[in-house]
């Protein structure tokens, strides 16, 4: 009889589960298992109430799922070497599966658990899962690492093809069945928030996007993407953070729509699959150069002397700028935890360059709110708005968040959602109310908006901010 364990971490589904599935095969009996991690819990700043929220659903919704299989999804709590020593010693498992996991603390924490049970003689199989293609497959020609997109998005795409089809639902589970805690409750784990997601957890409800999606917004992908008033994206990103979806299911998805005869718009469908490859460079980054996790990838702009203004920066986090996109997209990350990429960029490339303050900074700040936060993804993107990063915006390139306004979110509806003290503000003021004060502070009343009382006046001035931001990256 052979029994094994199966550690679930960021791939909290039963559908083409890598781990799940050779453990199947494998063995006469699986014990399945989360545990949460007292490292994590004890130690890290960086929680964000809607991530927990949204794992905690996911995790109920795994544990339903292995439940019609008349399978227990055992929860347990500590640190992730002990609890998993006990399990096996009382079990008799003989061997442990999981997926990979490429940030460095998952990787050390891995690699402990590994060395311990391969001494013992326990097996120990960690599969690759999380990605279409494994980072250390992509080699330039010369042999090295990418550090550029295209090239690599290049050289990814053609392993696409060969990325396998997702394997068929497991249809017998036989388990070991044995009980520790109960799903922890969101307050057990972290403090309560007003956040309200608008996406909730579990395989069932990322499936349900994924089919919404490819039934016609993927089409429009490219011409929609860029705006947020609009409904354009897959809202995907909590569920492949945490593994509810499997990413071999989008691109296979992704390929019968790119072979499919009909007229529909493949640029859409492209788009969206470059989208998914910037996903894989970020990981791809982080697993060959796993420091960006602590600083600037460029060397030469790691020293950087940020103003670090401490208002600043809580009038950012609060959505208090007065410049109305970047306060509407930050209303919308402390409202919902999630807010669209456009308005990520907007915002991390005002809070560098406009309010000089450390990416860094806002980095943290982002994974305390972020629904989908994401070390690779998160990271990969701040250090691409602060131009830090590898292939990043250049310094030079400094988002003008009236332009940003005007271009993405053209009738303001955008911004009316979200800072509704402007909504009364006819489409052209709305992008700029201080502008309209400075010509005339009557006419602003008479839509109902008084700066400094209604709504604040903006807290820098973009002309001189983008001056002062050209003299500190230039070291
Ligand atoms: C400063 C900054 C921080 C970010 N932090 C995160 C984060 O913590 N977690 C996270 O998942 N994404 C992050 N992103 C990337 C992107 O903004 C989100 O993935 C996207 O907005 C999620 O919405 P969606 O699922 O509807 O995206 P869609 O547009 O539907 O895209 C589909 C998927 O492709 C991937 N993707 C899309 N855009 C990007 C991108 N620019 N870079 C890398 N992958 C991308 C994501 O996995 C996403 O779910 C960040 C971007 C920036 C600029």
């Amino acid at each position: 009889m052979k029994r094994s364990i199966v550690w679930h971490r960021r791939d909290l589904r039963l559908h083409d589960n890598t781990a799940l599935n050779q453990a199947l095969k494998s063995s006469d009996e699986i014990i399945p298992i989360f545990i949460f991690d007292d490292d994590i819990l004890n130690q890290r700043q960086d929680f964000s109430p809607a991530c927990v929220r949204f794992m905690l659903e996911s995790l109920e919704d795994l544990e339903q799922a292995y439940l019609k299989k008349s399978v227990l999804l055992v929860f347990d709590r500590g640190k992730p070497l002990e609890v998993l020593c006990k399990l096996q010693e009382e079990t008799g498992a003989s061997a442990i599966f999981f997926n990979e996991d490429y940030e460095s603390y998952a990787h050390k924490r891995d690699t402990a658990v590994s060395e311990h049970f391969k001494s013992k003689g326990v097996e120990v199989h960690a599969s690759f899962d999380q990605l279409g293609i494994h980072p250390k497959h992509i080699r330039t020609q010369q042999n090295n690492v990418y550090t550029v997109f295209t090239p690599f998005k290049k050289t990814w795409l053609n392993s696409f093809n060969g990325i396998p089809s997702p394997e068929p639902f497991p249809k017998d589970i036989k388990s070991h069945n044995i009980k520790r805690i109960q799903l922890p409750m969101l307050e057990d784990i972290c403090k309560a928030s007003s956040v309200e997601p608008e996406i909730s957890g579990g395989a069932g409800a990322a499936a349900a996007l994924w089919q919404a999606f490819l039934a016609e917004r993927i089409y429009h992908y490219k011409t929609q993407r860029d705006f947020p008033g609009l409904n354009a994206t897959s809202r995907l990103s909590a569920h492949l953070r945490f593994g509810t979806i499997s990413i071999r299911q989008l691109f296979t998805d992704i390929k019968s729509l790119l072979e499919e005869k009909t007229s529909k718009d493949k640029e859409g469908v492209e788009t969206f699959l470059s989208e998914l490859i910037w996903r894989e460079f970020y990981f791809y980054i982080l697993y060959h150069f796993p420091q960006v996790e602590f600083g600037s990838f460029k060397p030469e702009l790691a020293g950087i002397n940020w103003e670090n203004n401490p208002a600043f920066f809580e009038a950012w986090k609060a959505g208090q700028t007065g410049y109305p996109i970047v306060d509407a997209g930050m209303r919308q990350l402390n409202q919902t935890g999630w807010t669209h990429n456009r308005l990520r960029m907007i915002v991390a490339s005002f809070l560098c360059k406009d309010l000089l303050i450390d990416w860094r900074w806002g980095e943290l700040f982002f994974m305390q709110r972020l629904i989908d936060g994401d070390l690779a993804l998160n990271n990969g993107g701040w250090q691409w708005a602060a131009s830090t990063g590898t292939d990043a915006q250049p310094y030079f390139r400094i988002f003008n968040p009236e332009l940003q306004s005007k271009k993405f979110d053209p009738n303001g509806s955008f911004i009316r959602q979200f800072v509704p003290e402007l909504a009364g503000l006819p489409d052209k003021y709305i992008h700029n109310p201080y502008s309209v004060y400075q010509k005339s502070p009557l006419m602003l009343e008479s839509c109902g908006v008084k700066l400094g009382k209604d709504y604040p006046f903006p807290i820098v001035d973009h002309k001189i901010q983008r001056e002062k931001a050209l003299k500190m990256y230039k070291l």
